[in-house]
């Protein structure tokens, strides 16, 4: 017979149903239990592992709460409660994730999916970070523009909207790079360590979101101004120098394209004048930026009505359009080439 529970657990007040059948158990920090009385049929529906532990012959508990079957969980209390709403609110994805914030955030969640083989709310996670984290270059042109947006919302609010900085509402590359090898999903990588080469190395993202140091006026100066951090402390010696590698290519693609394109001569002297200054910009501004994609960006719009003659025009323009393309190529075949980059 199963002995009954003897220490007195929290119970949850929101998932705590009178006609339960069984009870979940999940550690928290001070050691007591934290306990859900919830439906089998409903976590059985949606998880294969939870349906195996509650066949008859696998639950058979050594506790038991009220009668109830108790089972215990290795997962905290509060993921637990988020895999519930989840549940319960037929995987309603405003029901774990607030919108206004990042889908990386969630690498809990999407484990907690994997593991417990929760297929639709995997998946929902797997598409929101393949946005969050484009393969494509026009995707990437898209999140850049979304966050150019959101980044004129905060200049204008003085910093905070929603009571969030910009770095609250923006992913954050490194978690993102653990969670994609975690997984598997390699596509994410390109656009992730593209984003950590613009990222400033002081700007530590522990620092600045950690209760006790978040406040200090420092910090709280460096977020006004819509400073996007990294978990740098959390990347390995490995992926640093991944990260090194993939700076130094960039650096000799804006090299060997936009210098070796100064040197050819043009049909019109004025024409090659002007094609000398707007690269010039362009290559100052992918320095201080530290986004060449970027900085192409911006050259190209800059280079039309800039004085050239059409034909000529149309040549420069193009040198950035393959720029851009060459640029993004090269990073995606940096790893997906290989594979993995372990
Ligand atoms: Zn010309």
């Amino acid at each position: 017979m199963p002995a009954e529970l003897t220490v007195v657990p929290n119970r949850s007040l929101e998932f705590w149903f009178p006609d339960g059948d069984v009870i979940l158990s999940c550690p928290q920090p001070d050691g007591r239990p934290f306990v859900y009385r919830v439906h089998r049929f409903i976590l059985s529906q949606h998880s294969m592992p939870f349906a195996e532990m509650f066949k008859t012959e696998s639950l058979a508990p050594r506790q038991t709460l009220e009668g109830l079957p108790v089972l215990p969980l290795p997962e905290p209390a509060t993921e637990i409660y988020k895999l519930l709403c989840c549940l319960y609110n037929a995987l309603n994805r405003a029901a774990f994730h607030d919108l206004e914030r990042p889908i990386t955030r969630y690498d809990w969640l999407l484990r907690i999916s994997i593991q417990y083989k929760i297929g639709p709310l995997r998946e929902s996670i797997i598409s929101q970070l393949k946005t969050e984290w484009p393969i494509a270059l026009a995707g990437w042109d898209a999140r850049e523009a979304h966050i150019g947006v959101l980044r004129r919302q905060h200049a204008a609010a003085g910093g905070r909207v929603h009571n969030m900085w910009l770095d609250d509402r923006l992913s954050e590359p490194v978690l993102t790079i653990h969670t994609a090898r975690s997984i598997g999903l390699l596509q994410l990588l390109p656009a992730a360590f593209y984003d950590l080469t613009r990222r400033d190395p002081r700007a530590d993202w522990n620092a600045l979101h950690t209760v006790a140091t978040r406040l200090l006026p420092e910090n709280e100066r460096l977020l006004a101004q819509g400073v996007r951090s990294a978990r740098w402390s959390a990347l390995s010696a490995q992926d640093l120098l991944v990260l090194a590698g993939l700076k130094e290519t960039l650096s000799m693609l804006v090299r060997d394209m936009w210098d070796c394109k100064r040197m050819a001569q043009m049909a019109h002297p004025a024409c090659e004048l002007r094609r000398n200054e707007i690269l010039d910009r362009a290559k100052e501004m992918a320095i201080v930026t530290r986004d060449p994609l970027h900085a192409a960006q911006v050259a190209r719009q800059y280079t039309t009505n800039a004085g050239m003659c059409k034909p000529c025009e149309a040549e420069v323009v193009k040198c950035f359009l393959t720029f851009r393309v060459c640029c993004w190529q090269t990073l995606v075949k940096k790893f997906l080439k290989q594979g993995c980059i372990n």
